[in-house]
């Protein structure tokens, strides 16, 4: 299987055609081995037009909503971007070919550190990882030119709200398990938001503090 061909298949046919046109998200898509961020037996699935398990019940995203919520930031280059939910990590390494430096937080440790190792595996340099609750943010590093959310949560934290930057924008499913709204919130000074709702999506819950009760 030629995985670079899938690619740029799977960029034409599922991204471009449904109108991302923004150019630095399409290069960022075609450099990105999304086959690498998933389980071997995967592989030949991995340029599909579909979310797949990565094992502890989490899904890798479809590559229409990677491209999508990428494109929703707006990103000019130069920003400080938080992630919170890494996954696979295939979301985190788009952003680290768009942005200087990508704050990403996962709570399940054993899908961090596969992530992580696919980062060193690519050189992905400007990336830090944590293993933790992503719900409050990453105090530490804030304020963020953006934060990127892809797990869904019953609301938006208001920690996220706090640690943007003015004109930063916040891309969040928030909604019920089965079904959530995809929101752009975007910070206009410092107590004031917009808000505009981009697209219906379902994603994993976002457990946590802020998000739904979990295990831990
Ligand atoms: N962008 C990832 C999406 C993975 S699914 C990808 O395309 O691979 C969402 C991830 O969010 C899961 O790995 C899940 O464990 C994680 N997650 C859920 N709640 C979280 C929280 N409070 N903090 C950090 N990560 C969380």
């Amino acid at each position: 299987m030629d995985y670079a061909v899938a690619r740029r298949r799977m960029v034409e046919n599922q991204i471009v055609r449904r109108n991302i046109t923004d150019q630095a998200v399409l290069e960022a898509l075609l450099k990105t081995p999304r086959h690498l961020f998933v389980d071997e037996g995967l592989r030949p699935h991995a340029y599909a037009d579909a979310s797949l398990p990565i094992g502890e019940k989490q899904t890798i995203s479809q590559p229409f909503m990677v491209a999508a919520m990428t494109a929703a930031l707006g990103l000019k280059g130069g920003e400080r971007i938080l992630e919170i939910g890494t996954g696979s990590g295939y979301q985190t390494a788009v952003l680290a070919h768009l942005v200087s430096r990508v704050y990403t937080i996962e709570r399940i440790s054993s899908l961090a550190s596969r992530a992580r190792r696919v980062f060193d595996q690519l050189r992905l340099t400007n990336i830090n990882l944590k293993v933790g609750d992503g719900t409050i943010g990453w105090r530490d590093h804030a304020p963020f030119d953006g934060i990127i959310v892809t797990a869904g949560g019953p609301e938006v934290p208001t920690e996220f709200l706090e640690q943007l930057a003015i004109g930063a924008p916040l891309i969040v499913p928030v909604g019920p398990l089965d079904q959530q709204k995809l929101l752009r919130l975007v910070r206009t000074d410092a107590d004031n938001y917009t808000r505009e709702e981009l697209m219906d999506c379902r994603f994993v819950p976002l457990i946590g503090e802020n998000g739904w009760m979990g295990d831990g």
